[in-house]
C-alpha cells in the first residue's frame, strides 16, 4: 500500500473566485502557505462579471459606504498585480450615465451640490454632444473614478501562479471529507490550521455557514461584436454597454432573485435586446458573440461575510461580495488576512458575529 504522508499548510481555501484568489495571493505575500481548491468551472459569478467600478450607483445615486477606503485598496492591489505579473487587469475608462428620466436629472443636480460627491461626479452633457446619442435623449453626466477589472485574465493568471508554486489542486472539495481536529482541519492528506470557503453563492449548501443569510441574484451579460460606431466610454443607461476592443462591446447586465442555475434564458435575452434597441437603435443588429450567466453572492445587509464559526473557530468564511467584488474584495482580503494572522479585529459591519444569534448550536 502506497505510504500516505501527511503536508502541513497553513490554510485550505475553497474556491478560487475574486474571493479566494485574492485572500490566497495576500497571505502568500505574508509568507503563509496556502492550499487553493476549485473545479475551474467555465461560468462563476467571478469570470462572467464585467469587473465594472462605479462609485455612484442606483436610482437615487447613492454614494458606495466605504469608498473612500476600497477605492484606493483595489487600485493598489490591481497596480502592484499588474506590476508583479507584466499584465494589465485594471482598465481606467470614462463612465457616463444617461438620464432616464425627470426625477434622475433632479437627483443629478441634488449630488453635485454636495461636497462629498466632487470626487467622482464630473460634468452634465446634452444629446447632442455625443455621436452615439439620438436627439431624442435626454443627455447626461459624466462620472469620474470609474473602470473595468478583466477578471478572467486575472484569474487566469492567478491560477497559474499557484499551479507553479504547487498549491492549486483542480477539483470540487467536498465538505463531508474534512475532519475537524481540536486546532486544525484534515482534507485527504492535507493538514491545515484553517479551512476558509470563498465558496460563491455555494454558500447557501454549505452546511457550516448556510445560516447566514445570503441573498443571491443570477445575471446575464452579452459580448457583442458591431461594426457601427462604439462610444469610447461605459455608458449607464438602466443597463450598461462596455466599448471592448476591435468593435467588441459588453451588455449587462439582468437582476434574477428567484432562478439560481447557471443557463441563459430568454427572458433575460429579450430584456438585454430590447434595451439595447431602445437606446442605441443603430447597434440592434450587432452580432452575438458569447452569453454569460453567472450568481452573485449578494447578502440581506449588502455586507460581506467575513469571520470563523462561532463554534468552531478553524472554520472560516470570507464571501458574500455581492455585486461588487471588483471593488470591495482588495481591501476586505487585507483586513481578512491581518485577522487570520495577526488576529486584528474584523470591521462589526463586515463580522459575521452581526449573526451569531441565527446559528444553530449543532
Ligand atoms: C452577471 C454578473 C455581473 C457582475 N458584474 C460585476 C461588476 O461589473 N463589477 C463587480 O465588481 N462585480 C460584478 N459581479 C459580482 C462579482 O462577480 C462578485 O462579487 C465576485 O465575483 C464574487 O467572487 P467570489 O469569489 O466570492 O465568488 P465566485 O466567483 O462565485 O467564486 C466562487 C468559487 O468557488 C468555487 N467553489 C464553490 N464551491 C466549491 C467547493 N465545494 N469546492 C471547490 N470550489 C468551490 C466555485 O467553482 C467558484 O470558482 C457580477 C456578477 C454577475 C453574476
Amino acid at each position: 500500500m502506497a505510504e500516505y504522508q501527511t503536508s502541513n499548510v497553513d490554510f485550505i481555501i475553497v474556491g478560487q473566485g475574486l474571493a479566494g484568489s485574492l485572500l490566497g495571493w495576500r497571505l502568500l505575500q505574508q509568507g503563509r502557505s496556502v492550499l487553493i481548491v476549485d473545479p475551474c468551472l467555465e461560468q462563476t459569478a467571478s469570470r462572467t462579471a464585467a469587473g465594472l467600478i462605479n462609485p455612484i450607483t442606483g436610482k437615487r445615486l447613492v454614494k458606495t459606504q466605504h469608498i473612500e477606503e476600497y477605492l484606493p485598496a483595489a487600485t493598489k492591489l490591481y497596480g502592484e498585480l499588474s506590476v508583479f505579473f507584466s499584465d494589465q487587469f485594471w482598465n481606467d475608462m470614462e463612465q457616463v450615465r444617461l438620464f432616464q428620466s425627470k426625477a434622475e436629472c433632479e437627483q443629478w443636480q441634488k449630488r453635485q451640490a454636495d461636497p462629498d460627491y466632487k470626487p467622482y461626479l464630473a460634468d452634465q452633457f446634452s444629446a447632442n454632444s455625443k455621436a452615439y446619442l439620438s436627439n431624442k435623449s435626454s443627455g447626461g453626466f459624466e462620472q469620474k473614478q470609474c473602470g473595468y477589472l478583466d477578471t478572467v485574465l486575472l484569474l487566469d493568471t492567478l491560477r497559474e501562479y499557484f499551479q507553479d508554486n504547487g498549491c492549486f489542486i483542480k477539483q470540487h472539495l467536498n465538505i463531508d471529507e474534512l475532519t475537524m481536529l481540536e486546532s486544525s482541519v484534515q482534507w485527504k492528506n492535507y493538514d491545515a490550521k484553517k479551512v476558509i470557503f470563498c465558496d460563491g453563492f455555494n454558500l447557501q449548501n454549505n452546511h457550516w455557514f448556510s445560516w447566514l443569510p445570503l441573498q443571491p441574484a443570477q445575471g446575464e451579460i452579452f459580448t457583442l461584436q458591431t461594426k457601427k460606431l462604439l462610444p469610447k466610454e461605459i455608458v449607464q443607461f438602466g443597463k450598461w454597454l462596455l466599448p471592448l476592443k476591435n468593435g467588441q462591446f459588453r451588455l449587462g447586465s439582468t437582476w434574477q432573485w428567484d432562478l439560481l442555475d447557471e443557463q441563459p434564458t430568454e427572458k433575460s435575452s429579450l430584456e438585454l435586446m430590447q434595451s439595447l434597441k431602445q437606446q442605441f437603435p443603430q447597434l440592434s443588429d450587432a452580432r452575438l458573440i458569447e452569453k454569460k450567466v453567472g450568481v452573485r453572492p449578494g447578502t440581506r445587509d449588502k455586507m460581506p461575510f467575513l469571520g470563523s464559526h462561532p463554534y468552531c473557530p478553524n472554520v472560516s468564511v470570507f464571501n458574500g461580495f455581492g455585486s461588487k467584488g471588483a471593488l470591495m474584495i482588495p481591501w476586505y482580503s487585507d483586513r481578512f488576512c491581518q485577522y487570520l494572522i495577526n488576529l486584528q479585529v474584523l470591521p462589526d459591519f463586515a463580522d459575521i458575529k452581526r449573526y451569531t444569534n441565527d446559528c444553530p448550536t449543532r
